[in-house]
C-alpha cells in the first residue's frame, strides 16, 4: 500500500521513479593520539589538507559558476570563509599541539565543538549553515584519512529519485539533472544551500520529510511532488494515475504560463492590478520578469548577510540591487531593509540566544541599533534609486520615531552622496511593512510620515494571533481569514488609501487564491507573491469582478469565525475560480 508524506516544498516539478537511497555522512575518526615527535608533521599534514579542501571547492565552485552562474557559485563562499576562520584553523591545531591529537582527530573535535554551538539554536537559518559545516567537515575528514573524495555519491544506473537524509551544496550540483529524476530529504528547508541549487538545476525537491530515508529502501517506487511538498512512497495505481494528471497539468500549466505572462492582471470588471514578485535573491528576478511581474513588491536583502562571516560592502549590495532594478524599468522595486533576527541570524552580528526571537532584537531594531551594517545598505540603496523606481521598505515597524530616525540617516547619506558627485534619485519612496498589530493599529499617525505601507500577512498573522509562524503544531491556527487579521487589513487599507499613499501585500496570504480575492475586495490594488505563484494569482485575478468581490469582503468583514470569513470567500468565488487546481493537493488518504 502506498505512503505519503507532506513537507516543504522547495524545488518546483513532478517525478515518478525508482528509489535510491542515498546514505553519506561524517567519516568516523578513531581516537589517535601521536608522539611528541608527530606533532608537527600533523599540524603540516592538517595544513595540506586544508589547503587541498580550499582548492577542491573553488574548483566546484568554478564548475558551478559556468553551469548555473555566479549566484550560485557563492552558496560555497560561507565553506571557504568557515575553512580559513581562526576558529577552526587555530582551533584545530591547538588540539594537535596541546592534547597531541592526531590531525583528523583534532579536526573533528573543533567541528563538533562548533556543530554543537550552533545547534543550541532554533533559528532555521543557522541551522542550514550547519549543512556547509558537514560538506566542509565531510571533505577535509576524507583527505586527512585517505578515503577517497566524496563525489557523485548517486552512483550509475537508470534515472531515479534521491531519497537522503539530508545532502549538501556540493554534493547536489554534482548530480546530473538527466539522472536524477528527483529529490526528498528529511532535512532541509527552501533556504538550505542545497535546495537553492535544486532549484537552479531543476530538479523537483521535497524536504523536510522527517525520516523517508529510513523507511524507504532501494529499488521502490516514488512520487516527488515539489509543488505542494509531497512525497509518495510505493505509488498505487490511483496516485501513478493522479501523477499522470498532475504531470500534464503542470506541463499545461508551463505552457499557459508564458501565455499568461503576456496578459494584464485586471478583473473581469477592468480593475487593473499591480502584480509583483517577492524576491529573494537578484538571479531571481529574470525569472520573476519572464513570469509576468509588474515589480518587484519585496526583495528581501538578507541572502546578503546570512551565512556570511563579514559584513557585505557597500558595493556589492548597491550592484546587487541595481541588477534587480535593471530588470525592471519603469516599474517599482520595493528593497527591504535587512529584515535579521527573527529566525534569520548572520554570523557576523554574534546575535545573543534570546528566549523569544520573534519577539527580540530583529529587523529595524537590529539595523537602528548596529548602524556600521545599515548605513552601507542605505547608501547602496540610495545609489540604486539612479537606475528606476527604487522604493526603501523598513520591516518591523512599530513606531513613528523608527521612520523619523531612518530618514535622518537617509538625509545624511543623501548629503555625503551629493558631496562626492555620487548619482542617486532624490524622489524615492520610503515605506513600511505593516507586520505587527501595533503598526496596524497606529497606522494613521504612521502613515503621516510614509510614502506606503506593505501589509506584511506572514508576521501580522503571527503577531495577531500568537501563533509562531514556524512552529508546524500550530499551523492549523495560523490562520489568514481570522477576523481579526482580516479587520486589520481592512482598517490599514482604509487609513492608506484616506492618507493617499499606496497599500500594498507581500505576505503569502496574496498568493492564496481566496486570499487574492479578499484583499482585492478589500480595495487593495497591488499585490507581491512569489514568483513562481505569479501566473496563478494573475489567472484568480482576470477571472472575477471586482463587485463580487467587494460584496464578498463586506460580508467576511462582518463575519465571526475564520470559518465563517471562509465561507463568505468560496460563497464570492463560485465557479470563478478552479480552487482545487490551486490547492493541488493529492486527495488520497492520510497515511497509517
Ligand atoms: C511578511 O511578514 O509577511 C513578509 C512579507 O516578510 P517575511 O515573510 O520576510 O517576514
Ligand atoms: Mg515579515
Amino acid at each position: 500500500m502506498s505512503t505519503f508524506r507532506d513537507g516543504l516544498a522547495v524545488s518546483e516539478g513532478i517525478a515518478l521513479g525508482p528509489i535510491r537511497v542515498l546514505r553519506w555522512g561524517v567519516p568516523d575518526v578513531p581516537h589517535e593520539t601521536v608522539s611528541a615527535e608527530e606533532v608537527e608533521g600533523e599540524v603540516e599534514r592538517f595544513h595540506e589538507a586544508r589547503t587541498w579542501a580550499g582548492r577542491r571547492i573553488r574548483e566546484i565552485q568554478e564548475g558551478t559558476e559556468e553551469r548555473l552562474g555566479s549566484l550560485e557559485a557563492r552558496i560555497f563562499d560561507p565553506q571557504l570563509l568557515m575553512l580559513d576562520d581562526a576558529e577552526v584553523v587555530d582551533g584545530t591545531v591547538r588540539y594537535i599541539r596541546e592534547n597531541r591529537l592526531s590531525a583528523a582527530r583534532a579536526f573533528h573535535w573543533r567541528m563538533l565543538e562548533l556543530q554543537a554551538r550552533w545547534i543550541r539554536t532554533s533559528n532555521p537559518m543557522v541551522l542550514d549553515r550547519l549543512n556547509d559545516l558537514e560538506d566542509l567537515m565531510t571533505r577535509v575528514l576524507h583527505r586527512l584519512l585517505e578515503m577517497p573524495e566524496p563525489g557523485d555519491l548517486t552512483g550509475g544506473g537508470e534515472p531515479a529519485i534521491v531519497v537522503t537524509d539530508n545532502l549538501t551544496p556540493s554534493l547536489t550540483v554534482q548530480m546530473d539533472p538527466e539522472r536524477i529524476l528527483g529529490i526528498a530529504a528529511d532535512q532541509g528547508t527552501r533556504t538550505s544551500h542545497w535546495a537553492i541549487l535544486a532549484r537552479s538545476m531543476e530538479i523537483p525537491a521535497v524536504a523536510g520529510l522527517v525520516d523517508v530515508s529510513r523507511t524507504a529502501s532501494d529499488g521502490q517506487e516514488g512520487i516527488v511532488d515539489g509543488r505542494v511538498g509531497r512525497f509518495v512512497l510505493d505509488p498505487d495505481d490511483r496516485d501513478r494515475t493522479i501523477f499522470h494528471q498532475r504531470k500534464q497539468q503542470f506541463q499545461e500549466w508551463e505552457e499557459e504560463l508564458a501565455e499568461i505572462a503576456r496578459l494584464d492582471a485586471v478583473t473581469q470588471d477592468g480593475q487593473p492590478v499591480a502584480l509583483r514578485a517577492n524576491v529573494d535573491i537578484p538571479a531571481e528576478a529574470q525569472r520573476a520578469v519572464q513570469h509576468g511581474a509588474e515589480g518587484v513588491g519585496l526583495f528581501r536583502t538578507e541572502f546578503l548577510v546570512v551565512g556570511r562571516s563579514s559584513m557585505p560592502q557597500e558595493e556589492e549590495q548597491y550592484l546587487a540591487y541595481r541588477q534587480v532594478t535593471e530588470a525592471f524599468p519603469n516599474r517599482a522595486v520595493v528593497i527591504r531593509t535587512f529584515d535579521l533576527g527573527g529566525d534569520k541570524f548572520p554570523m557576523f552580528l554574534h546575535m545573543p540566544a534570546e528566549e523569544n526571537p520573534f519577539l527580540g532584537w530583529r529587523a529595524i531594531r537590529v539595523c537602528l541599533d548596529r548602524l556600521e551594517l545599515f548605513r552601507p545598505q542605505l547608501r547602496a540603496i540610495l545609489r540604486a534609486t539612479a537606475h528606476g523606481d527604487v522604493r526603501i521598505m523598513l520591516p518591523l515597524v512599530n513606531d513613528v520615531e523608527e521612520v523619523v530616525k531612518v530618514r535622518e540617516l537617509l538625509s545624511e547619506e543623501e548629503e555625503d552622496l551629493r558631496r562626492k558627485g555620487i548619482p542617486f534619485h532624490s524622489g524615492y519612496k520610503l515605506g513600511i511593512l505593516v507586520e505587527t498589530p501595533a503598526a496596524a493599529l497606529d497606522a494613521a499617525e504612521l502613515a503621516r510620515h510614509c510614502d506606503f505601507f506593505s501589509i506584511g500577512t506572514n508576521d501580522l498573522i503571527q503577531y495577531t494571533l500568537a501563533v509562531d509562524r514556524t512552529n508546524s503544531r500550530l499551523a492549523h491556527l495560523y490562520n489568514p481569514f481570522h477576523p481579526s487579521v482580516v479587520r486589520q487589513i481592512h482598517q490599514v487599507a482604509r487609513v492608506a488609501r484616506a492618507a493617499g499613499i499606496e497599500v500594498s501585500v507581500c505576505g503569502e496570504m496574496a498568493a492564496n487564491p481566496l486570499g487574492a480575492f479578499l484583499l482585492l475586495g478589500l480595495d487593495i490594488t497591488a499585490l507581491s507573491v512569489a514568483w513562481p505563484s505569479l501566473p496563478e494569482v494573475k489567472k484568480v485575478i482576470r477571472s472575477f469582478r471586482m463587485e463580487d468581490a467587494r460584496a464578498s469582503a463586506r460580508r467576511a468583514l462582518a463575519a465571526a469565525t475564520a470559518a465563517e470569513v471562509t465561507e463568505c470567500l468560496l460563497e464570492g468565488v463560485g465557479d470563478a475560480v478552479d480552487l482545487g487546481a490551486f490547492s493541488g493537493r493529492w486527495s488520497l488518504p492520510a497515511s497509517p
